[in-house]
């Protein structure tokens, strides 16, 4: 199962919003014949990967065949045949499932039909582990809405920004508080999230990419909060990301393709759930500016945190937002501190996600 787990990490950047499934299909002698992952969106499920694996000498050997997958085999058409029914009809003697299915309607659906077919089935290995490899997919299920990752640099004094607000004008670029040793993480960060958030504050003045540069990775499609409709329609990011998402009040006009209508007095909670209904975005990195942190923070409406800290003092500027008390550390021994170059990163867990 720890074999199906790591498989399932490598579509990490490309399987969302699907959930990360791995699969290994292991003979009476204990000998592995089959393995594959979910690789992305839409295309064939894990257990399909490990089964078209499978060497034609190695065939023979499936009837007596235990099938390890991190998560219940689905049962029911979607993009692709339903995986309980593939299994169904090899008919091996055991399944391991990982965890079950998080959506209420089908959970247990893909066990019973394998057990009914005559393989014997156990549930639950490793469970506490895949909860967390699949934190976003099970929480989309349960809360209808992304999983929200906070981002932000600070100085060691506390600043995300060492100008004046009277120099913080459009245009005026990013304020790099982080080195440069401290990038391929932070890109692999966006990579690993699916929507990626500005306010349009951080827009006007930094005009950040937002995009993924420094590690072999899809970008994350752009989320940009402009409730009150500031940004006109000749700003570079949306002229160069055809598949952003303009989040703008109603009355406001917009060239995007694609727009999503809020209001500041409506709430994060009810922008998080528009945002999963309409997009089916998985899950949201948000990277600024401080005010819209810490409106995120205030409301509650986070889940993780990630945060560089420089060592080096600015002395004045722009305060970052405090970390929240009560933060939790990841689960199962991963590390949710470390350094790159000079600078110092923590991942800290909203005080909810107790993982075991
Ligand atoms: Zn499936």
């Amino acid at each position: 199962m720890r074999t199906a787990m790591e498989l399932a990490e490598h579509g990490q950047f490309t399987a969302a919003p699907n959930p990360l499934v791995g699969c290994v299909i292991v003979s009476k002698a204990c000998r592995i014949i089959g393995q594959g992952w979910h690789k992305a969106y839409g295309g064939p499920h894990a257990e399909v990967e490990a089964f078209e694996s499978i060497a034609p000498e190695d065939k023979a050997l499936l009837s007596e065949s235990t099938w390890y997958v991190t998560l219940e085999p689905c049962n029911h058409e979607g993009k692709t045949p339903a995986c309980a029914a593939l299994i169904e009809r090899i008919k091996p003697k055991r399944v391991v499932i990982g965890m079950m299915d998080s959506n209420p309607a089908v959970t247990g659906g893909g066990m019973e039909r394998l057990r009914r077919a005559g393989v014997a089935v156990e549930e639950g290995c490793l469970a506490g582990e895949l909860a967390w490899q699949n934190r976003r997919f099970f929480w989309n299920a349960h809360e209808k809405r992304p999983w929200v990752v906070l981002k932000w640099a600070e100085s060691s004094d506390g600043f995300m920004d060492g100008r004046p607000s009277a120099r913080r004008l459009p245009g005026a670029g990013g304020f790099p508080i982080t080195s440069e040793a401290a990038r391929p993480m932070t890109h692999a960060w966006r990579a690993l999230e699916q929507g990626i958030a500005v306010g349009a504050g951080t827009a006007l003045i930094d005009e950040p990419q937002l995009n993924v540069r420094s590690i072999e990775a899809p970008s994350p499609r752009i989320i940009l909060l402009d409730p009150d409709g500031c940004i006109g329609s000749k700003h570079t990011l949306l002229l160069r990301n055809p598949s952003l998402i303009h989040v703008i009040g109603e009355t406001f006009a917009t060239t995007a393709t694609h727009t999503c209508a809020w209001r500041v007095s409506e709430g994060l909670d009810v922008l998080l759930e528009r945002l999963y209904a309409q997009f089916n975005l998985s899950s949201l990195l948000i990277e600024g500016g401080a005010s819209v942190l810490n409106d995120f923070l205030k409301q509650g409406a986070w889940n993780e945190v990630k945060r560089w800290t420089s060592p080096v003092a600015i002395g004045s500027g722009l305060p970052a937002p405090a970390l929240p008390e009560g933060t939790l550390p990841l689960p199962d021994g991963r590390a949710s501190a470390g350094r790159a170059g000079e600078d110092s990163w923590q991942n800290r867990l909203h005080p909810r996600h107790a993982f075991d």
